[in-house]
């Protein structure tokens, strides 16, 4: 193709992580030609290192800790659930601050609404993507166990989980330390308890999972291209994107790029208070087997059964986004999981690193941008993006045609506009 006759599509999707691919999904599912670009292959930055849970269960965002205990251990660094570069803290201090806020127990309530009318479908969305590409076996039943060291905490989750499970419909078994040794033999320390969640779904091999998705897109008239979105821009009455296949023009592009929204978005005139919350990897061949993944409530970092081993996940590392891996927090995440199983070497020399998109009021930008007629936003699911993937690109290809959305979820929490 010459750069004189660009490839014309209906929409472009920049980004093609779970979230992009969705949204090329909905969109081709409903009549329209998509070009999907993205810099690399699907899923092959956040998408496919994550913990691979479909969170059915997790009606409440994650809010920023409030409670003295939790700040000071992790502004002293004993927490392996949170870590932070010093040198980032000044930029990230605007974000931070509005989390803070809007993590105050009336505005997480307000968040909490919104977040789970998403949750709420986002198995039934899944499964019926999953169906469609053929890959339902990479979606497998049985729910993960949240597990507790200490006998307070314990009861405290399990306190407040019981409502949640009551309020929201949840199946939930609560087991105490001796129950969970019967559940999950391979833990081989005494915990104090655990819930046991078992509605989530959870994926062996999450980047296949995404790979999946996006490999049913020709079959429904969509292209997948490597090209770069920052060079995206206005053209004529749409909008043109440079590929290895030559220019692409659409009338309307969707910005899907994870925590890269924010540097394209600002380019155009927006500025979205979107930040990331890093988070690593590592897989280990020789390890006690588990029924399912296994949250260590009180450290942060999950264990889950993968297709390349047992994958130890981290909590959130607050860093500049393209900021040099550091070992610090897998380190102490690797630690923290040998109490409770043994753990041979890691397979890899370098551990994965992953960004979570967030926003300040734990909400995803769902939405147009308010300034430029066929520009939309779909990013921000944080914890929980590989989870809200194909129900959020349902609701974002819906306002797109401009009618109401179905599932009876109201699109008002997520529109881009309460940022800007
Ligand atoms: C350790 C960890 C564990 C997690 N566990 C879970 C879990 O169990 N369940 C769950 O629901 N969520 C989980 N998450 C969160 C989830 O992984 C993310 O919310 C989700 O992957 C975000 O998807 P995305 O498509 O928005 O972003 P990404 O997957 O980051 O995709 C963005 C895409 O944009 C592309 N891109 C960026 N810049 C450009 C450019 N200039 N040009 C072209 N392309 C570009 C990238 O290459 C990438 O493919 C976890 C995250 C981490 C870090």
């Amino acid at each position: 193709m010459s750069s004189s006759s660009p490839l014309r599509q209906d929409v472009l999707v920049l980004g093609a992580g779970m979230v992009g691919v969705c949204t090329a999904l909905q969109l081709a599912r409903r009549g329209h030609r998509v070009a999907l670009v993205d810099r690399r292959g699907p899923g092959e930055e956040t998408s496919s290192g994550n913990a691979g849970i479909v969170q059915r269960e997790a009606v409440v965002p994650y809010a920023f800790p409030r409670d003295w205990p939790s700040l000071r251990d992790a502004a002293l660094g004993r927490s392996p659930a949170v870590h932070y570069h010093l040198r980032a803290l000044p930029a990230l201090a605007g974000p931070l601050w509005r989390y803070w806020r809007a993590s105050a127990p009336a505005r997480h309530a307000r968040s909490a609404v919104a977040h789970s009318a998403l949750i709420r479908h986002s198995l039934q969305e899944h499964l019926a993507l999953a169906d469609e590409a053929g890959a339902r076996h990479l979606l497998r039943p049985g729910g993960y166990h949240a597990v507790f060291r200490t006998a307070p905490a314990w009861q405290a989750a399990a306190a407040e989980a019981r409502r949640l499970a009551d309020a929201h419909g949840l199946s939930l078994t609560v087991r105490d330390g001796a129950a969970l040794a019967q559940a999950e033999p391979g833990l081989q320390a005494r915990l104090a308890g655990a819930l046991h969640w078992q509605d989530p779904f959870c994926c062996p091999d999450p980047g296949a999972l995404v790979r999946a998705y996006a490999a049913r897109l020709p079959a429904l008239g969509g292209v997948l291209l490597r090209g770069d979105a920052q060079t995206l821009a206005p053209q004529g009455q749409g909008w043109q994107v440079q590929t290895e296949a030559g220019p692409v023009q659409a009338a309307r592009a969707v910005l899907a790029l994870g925590p890269w929204i924010a540097p394209l978005a600002q380019r155009l005139g927006y500025r979205l208070p979107l930040f990331a919350k890093r988070g690593y990897h590592r897989h280990f061949r020789q390890a006690p087997a588990l029924s399912g993944p296994v949250l260590d409530a009180e450290r942060g970092l999950v264990l889950a059964p993968m297709a390349q081993g047992l994958r130890l996940t981290t909590g959130a590392e607050f860093a500049r986004l393209d900021a040099p891996p550091t070992l610090v927090q897998v380190a102490r995440a690797t630690a923290a999981a040998r109490e409770l199983l043994p753990l041979d070497d890691p397979r890899e020399a370098e551990p994965w690193l992953g960004r979570r998109p967030c926003t300040p009021d734990m909400l995803p930008l769902i939405g147009p941008a308010p300034r430029h007629p066929g520009l939309w936003f779909h990013g921000g699911h944080a914890h929980q993006g590989f989870t809200l993937g194909p129900v959020s690109a349902r609701l974002l290809a819906e306002l797109m045609e401009g009618g109401t959305p179905g599932l009876g979820v109201d699109p008002t929490p997520y529109a881009p506009q309460r940022f800007l």
